[in-house]
């Protein structure tokens, strides 16, 4: 049978990056080359309905085993996009064998080196075989390792017919990293009472919490005249903009001073000229009401500003993200126990961390599908230093197929 590894090697040579500025959908058609050749492949293992939808969604099915007809149908979803951040071209996967704790160079850029001291994870992972790239790209683990965990685990339930489950849907889904990973995903269609992103990291980590999050874009609007003659009558919104970025706290509040369940406030983009200048702002918290107080206190700390300006005028406008995925898990609570019961029967430790960040589960738990998220062996994601175990990725496939039979236990 072809390993996890095998799979996992051969999809990060794919180039899948997503591409933002794209208005297409998927955003970019290079994504399809690799969803066209999974359906493919799952179609080979027998899994006839495997197809790729109008989006380049890729939706298959492992039937229910005999007598297992009656049990609730769930799902396990990946992305096959790599992150827009870093170049996912040419990516040449190195598995460095039997880990024990020496410093990983990767040789095409020799100042890119994986050290223990900078990645506590690997501490309990000596004798592991670690997976990266060669130094210039993103390895793709994320999420590529979810992808080869979900088709392996589908290929051993078709060979191993004597574990009862029921039905099992697979999607393969593009532009995650974009933020529109579940703009066309057919949740009627997927058929499915919840799923599981297997897109989280280390070993044993089963998430149900990720940020509530939206954006708000605060426009400064000012005057302006030629700058010879301007006296008494130019209002700059480039300075009143700046003024408000100032009074911003330095010291709380932002990416840079939080951690755990802490949210932040974080001006990412600034479209500047004197006329009008807008900054916009990501908001993130695990609480809604204290995400629309975060958004409150911005736009009366904006209006201050702009009152410290006459003649300067404020417009906000604030656009919904994507919510905690809590609220829905927490009334379906047998959702998530049920994927810490197949971490424990993998003889891993259930970890739980808070995702400060969304996932695709995050707006499908929200769009009728509760969708927690499992681990799938990723580290330093987005990054020259990606890495993941290929022992943690046989992990993850084990727990998929201990919670295929969890569920078949369930009627
Ligand atoms: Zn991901």
């Amino acid at each position: 049978m072809t390993s996890v590894l095998d799979r996992f090697l051969r999809y990060v040579r794919y180039d899948t990056q997503s591409d933002e500025s794209s208005s297409s959908y998927p955003s970019t058609a290079k994504q399809l080359v690799l969803l066209r050749d999974l359906a493919a492949e799952l179609r080979e293992l027998g899994l006839q309905d495997a197809d790729v939808d109008a989006h380049g969604y890729v939706m298959a099915t492992v039937p229910a085993t005999p007598g297992k007809a009656g049990v609730p149908t769930i799902g396990f979803i990946a992305h096959v996009d790599t992150s827009p951040e870093l170049s996912g071209a040419g990516v040449t996967p190195i598995v460095h064998r039997s880990y024990d704790g020496r410093d990983l160079v990767l040789p095409d850029d020799p100042s890119a080196v994986l050290r223990l001291a900078d990645n506590p994870p690997l501490a309990e992972l000596m004798g592991h075989d670690i997976v990266t790239a060669s130094g210039t790209t993103l390895l793709g683990a994320d999420n590529k390792a979810g992808v080869a965990e979900i088709v392996t685990a589908a290929a051993f339930l078709v060979a191993h017919p004597d574990i009862p489950h029921g039905a099992v849907r697979i999607a393969f889904t593009p532009d995650e990293e974009i933020g529109r990973g579940t703009a066309h995903f057919d949740v009627a269609r997927f058929g499915a009472t919840c799923a599981y992103t297997m897109d989280g990291g280390g070993r044993g980590e089963v998430e149900t919490e990720s940020f509530s999050a939206d954006s708000i874009t605060l426009t400064f609007h000012g005057f302006n005249t030629h700058p010879g003659y301007a006296k008494g009558r130019m209002v700059n919104a480039i300075k009143v903009a700046a003024d408000f970025v100032d009074r911003l706290p330095s010291d709380c509040l932002s990416p840079e001073t939080t951690a755990e369940a802490e949210g932040y406030v974080h001006p990412y983009v600034v479209q500047a000229s004197v006329e009008r200048t807008s900054v916009k702002l990501l908001v993130r918290d695990f609480e809604t009401a204290r995400l629309k107080e975060k958004e409150a206190w911005l736009e009366a700390l904006a209006q201050e500003t702009v009152s410290a300006w006459p003649g300067a005028r404020l417009e906000a406008v604030v656009e919904e993200s994507y919510r905690n995925m809590r609220v829905v898990l927490d009334g379906r609570p047998e959702i998530a126990e049920r994927a810490r019961e197949a971490v424990r029967r993998a003889g891993l430790e259930v970890r739980s961390r808070l995702i400060r960040g969304g996932t695709d589960g995050s707006r499908l738990s929200f769009m009728g599908l509760p969708t927690p998220n499992v681990f799938a062996g990723e580290h330093n994601f987005h990054s020259r230093l990606e890495w993941v175990s290929v022992q943690d990725m046989e992990k993850a496939v084990e727990v998929i197929v201990n919670l295929c039979g969890i569920w078949g236990e369930t009627a």
